[in-house]
């Protein structure tokens, strides 16, 4: 016998976010640029430039605070590289003047490359931001440089990150993806790295959202491997998750200096777990980062739909959400964005 569907919820009374999975969505990521100035190997072909029109920081705070009025927690700004974009300071001070539905502050966060970090830290903390991750995938400059292929890179994400910790944008967070055969030479490098620089070293597992075809299976580098690797350089300790929906395995070092997180969507998917939405540049919602569709919530408000009407349909497509992705499988589909024009 069919098991019966979960009822959708009542739009107008919902007072969080739930999808038919039974997951309750705390976390939208925004993408306020597709725009990047560095050029990934693993993730651009090399050209440069916005594939997607931004919006207006009036506009995406408008779209924040409506998912902010549905339960959203926590809310990171992401791009592209968002760091580029005007506007990024006073849309951080607004959002800092927000406030969840228990009446907290928002857990406010930004992803970056940290190549224009080291002048923006301090304004960003002053304005109001808690938390900074950098994307760094090698500790050693030439690597670096080779993967971003801009050169210097590498001197100011370095001066970026130690301008965070000064900013004291804690804990800052580093964000590397490894490839087989392009940096997975880096992984003890980055365990001494996490311990000297006193930062949180995260490896990410490989995704199929290139916009290039550079992804299979033998090219990622999967947690078991790297755990095992770090652990016959130095002992890892295992430390327990701080929420259900955490997505990093974490260890730290013996005497307790130092931690590594391993995040694993492809060997290890947490898909079970997922708290995340996304909002795209251009005003899409994004229920998965490997989602088929795309729900134009800024068409709607371009089109004058009032508030009731936009947040009724954030409940209904959330409600939607996919219940996993299909990585690895035959069915598997690539979405028609890459990460740097979804929002990574
Ligand atoms: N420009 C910012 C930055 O560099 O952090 C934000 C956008 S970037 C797309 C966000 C993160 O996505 C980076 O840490 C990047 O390494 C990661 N990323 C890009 N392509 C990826 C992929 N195919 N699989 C896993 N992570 C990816």
């Amino acid at each position: 016998m069919a098991s019966a569907s979960p009822i959708a919820p009542s739009p107008t009374s919902a007072r969080r976010l739930i999808d038919s999975h039974g997951r309750v969505i705390h976390d939208l990521r925004v993408s306020i640029t597709d725009r990047c100035n560095y050029k990934c190997v693993y993730c651009r072909t090399g050209e440069l430039g916005a594939q997607y029109p931004e919006l207006g920081i009036e506009e995406y705070l408008r779209l924040i605070k409506l998912f902010v009025n549905l339960g959203i927690e926590k809310v990171r700004i992401t791009g592209g590289e968002p760091l580029l974009r005007r506007g990024l300071i006073e849309l951080i001070e607004q959002l800092a003047q927000l406030r969840t539905l228990a009446g907290e502050p928002l857990d406010l966060a930004l992803t970056t490359n940290g190549h224009l970090l080291d002048n923006l830290a301090a304004p960003l903390k002053a304005a109001g931001l808690n938390r900074v991750t950098v994307s760094m995938d090698a500790v050693d400059a030439p690597t670096f440089e080779r993967i971003t292929r801009v050169p210097g890179s590498f001197k100011n994400v370095l001066a970026g990150i130690r301008a965070a910790r000064a900013a004291g944008l804690a804990p800052v967070k580093i964000n590397c993806v490894l490839l087989r055969g392009f940096n997975d030479n880096q992984i003890e490098g980055f365990a001494h790295f996490a311990r000297e620089e006193d930062v949180v070293v995260r490896f990410i597992e490989f995704m199929p959202l290139e916009e290039g075809r550079l992804w299979t299976p033998e090219i990622v580098v999967p947690l078991a491997e790297i755990v095992a690797r770090i652990g016959r350089a130095m002992p890892l300790v295992p430390l327990p998750p701080r929420e259900p929906s955490e997505t990093a395995r974490r260890y730290t070092f013996p005497d307790g200096v130092g931690e590594i997180g391993i995040i694993a969507p492809v060997s290890q998917a947490f898909c079970g777990a997922c708290s995340r939405v996304r909002l795209t540049s251009d005003g899409k919602i994004r229920t998965c980062l490997f989602s088929q569709v795309e729900h134009d919530l800024y068409g709607r408000m371009r089109a004058g739909e009032d508030e009731t009407a936009l947040s009724n349909y954030i409940v209904q497509t959330i409600y939607g959400k996919e219940a996993r992705h299909h990585i690895g499988e035959p069915e598997f589909l690539k979405p028609s964005r890459s990460m740097v024009h979804i929002g990574g």
